[in-house]
């Protein structure tokens, strides 16, 4: 039996409603990777004698944050592709350079856990190869997430069409010059991995990691756009007889509001209702472009939504209307998503953009509290994953996953008390103040280093891989993405609307 006692000035164990449940001078006594309890310091160090000993009297414990949607380590912006709409963006990243997928996870695990991410909504986008390609990609993924000891939801991405724009490749392939079809036909049936490969992989992965403890598989049917209708009645099926979540990028462009119009004649949200996806096991990805309707029938099915605000600035998605889902009562988390607005994966700056991008002009209008968005990076991140309230909060019971600040970094050299503890954490902390971040009760990051696994030494050999020139395969790939880029603009400026202007970018000539 393992036990460690953490001493603070302050620990976060959760939320009761919106309010902060806080302890102040305190100490938290960890067993076998769960919390114990939470009480008196001196009581707890009478009654766990034998307790290792962290912290100290100007330590904050937070719950460790959950980032709720993520794909891959280093950026689309490091690899060569620069930020476009979202629909150019899958031309531009054609081109860019494979990295070693474990290598790679680990890139950015290292990134967040820095900024104190416990868990991870891994949705992986794509691999080559059938099965045993795809099984091979999540294999090199979890063993990552395995060996830094980080806790990861991971996901196979499930799509079976339109892989380049929204339309059949068939037909896209036919609006290429005859010169470029052959390299894009070649990229298609890479990719073409069919619906019964990708349950099967579900349900190997789900089986193998039924036992783990920081590792959980989960279903990520991709996007409206990418799904067939048999595919959304697959992965209807699939989360109802596995029970297992799901999380579904939504609405994150205005083109994909058009595009589920001129599918089926209605919104997204309706088309995944008329599947049978909407339901308490699903997160909605971006869900920028919703309708009212679409909040009112969110809400009313228990979805949350994966508020992914750096991406939809940089992707030019959007601003997605937070306040009205929050309004409704619908549970909001937090992704970085490949975008961070630093290029990177630093999830306090990232609640900070959370806080900053929905304060709505005027006295009385809504915006969200630093508690509202802490709740969001913990409870309700947790809740989009299979780890559910098992994590996320500190009450005894709970997975011991949480982060240790120096409040005395956070707050240097001067921070009013008038200020609540809420406050000054999302405003102020920075990821150079994380001390320590325990997951399952293990501490995987110290003082700036980690337990498990050679930063240094990962960050080395992917210079050194990446250092090389590139090969013909990597030169051909360039190529096409250039080749196409120009067809995939001009297919959505002949076959789809610009989207309308939003307030933020009308001007006020009128009053
Ligand atoms: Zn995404």
């Amino acid at each position: 039996m393992t036990t460690t006692l953490i001493e603070a000035a302050y620990i976060l164990e959760g939320f009761r409603g919106d309010e902060p449940i806080l302890h102040r001078d305190a100490a938290l006594v960890v067993v076998d990777g769960k919390v114990a309890e939470i009480g008196d310091k001196a009581s707890l160090e009478i009654r766990y004698p034998d307790a290792k000993r962290i912290g100290n009297g100007r330590t904050a414990v937070v719950p460790g944050f959950v980032n709720a949607h993520h794909h891959v380590g280093l950026t689309p912006l490091q690899l060569g592709s620069l930020d476009h709409s979202l629909e150019l963006w899958f031309a531009t990243r054609l081109g860019l350079r494979s990295v070693d997928l474990y290598l790679d996870t680990l890139y950015s695990a290292f990134e967040m856990i820095a900024s104190g991410v416990t868990t991870v909504q891994h949705l992986h986008s794509r691999a080559p190869g059938g099965y045993d390609g795809l099984m091979a990609a999540s294999r090199s993924v979890l063993g990552a997430y395995r060996d830094i000891g980080m806790r990861a939801s991971f996901s196979m991405a499930f799509r079976d069409q339109n892989r380049l724009v929204y339309e059949d490749d068939q037909a896209f392939l036919k609006r290429l010059p005859e010169d470029v079809r052959p390299a894009l036909a070649e990229y298609f049936a890479e990719f073409g991995n069919t619906l019964d490969e990708q349950a099967a992989v579900f349900e190997t992965l789900f089986e193998e990691c039924r036992d783990e403890n920081r590792l959980a598989v989960q279903l990520g049917p991709s996007n409206l756009h990418w799904l067939s209708d048999r595919a959304l009645a697959r992965a209807a099926d699939l989360s109802e007889r596995y029970q297992a979540p799901m999380h579904v990028h939504v609405l994150e462009t205005a083109y994909q509001k058009e595009y589920a119009h001129k599918r089926a004649g209605a919104s997204a949200v309706r088309v995944l209702a008329d599947h049978g996806l909407l339901n308490e096991r699903l997160t909605v990805g971006h869900g920028v472009w919703v309708t009212s309707a679409d909040i009112e029938a969110c809400a009313e099915a228990g979805v949350c939504l994966c508020h992914n605000c750096s991406s939809n600035f940089r992707l030019k998605s959007g601003i997605a209307p937070v306040n009205r889902f929050v309004e409704k009562g619908v549970r909001v988390a937090i992704g970085i998503d490949e975008a961070g607005i630093n290029d990177d994966r630093d999830m306090l700056q990232e609640m900070r953009m959370v806080l900053r991008a929905h304060r709505e002009p005027g006295i009385d209008a809504p915006s969200p509290t630093s508690a509202n968005v802490l709740r969001m990076a913990t409870e309700h991140g947790a809740a989009t994953t299979p780890f559910g309230e098992s994590i996320g909060r500190l009450t005894p019971g709970s997975n011991a996953d949480l982060v240790l600040f120096d409040w005395d970094a956070v707050t240097y050299p001067y921070q009013s008390l008038d200020i609540a503890f809420e406050e000054v954490l999302v405003q102020r902390a920075k990821a150079t103040s994380v001390r320590t971040v325990m997951i399952a009760g293990e501490i995987v990051y110290e003082n700036g280093g980690f337990t498990k696994v050679d930063r240094d030494a990962v960050l080395a050999e992917i210079a050194a891989q990446l250092a090389r020139p590139d090969t013909g395969k990597d030169q051909a790939r360039k190529a096409l993405s250039a080749a196409v880029l120009p067809h995939v603009k001009a297919f959505y400026r002949d076959n789809y609307r610009l989207p309308p202007r939003s307030p933020h970018y009308k001007m006020n000539d009128q009053g």
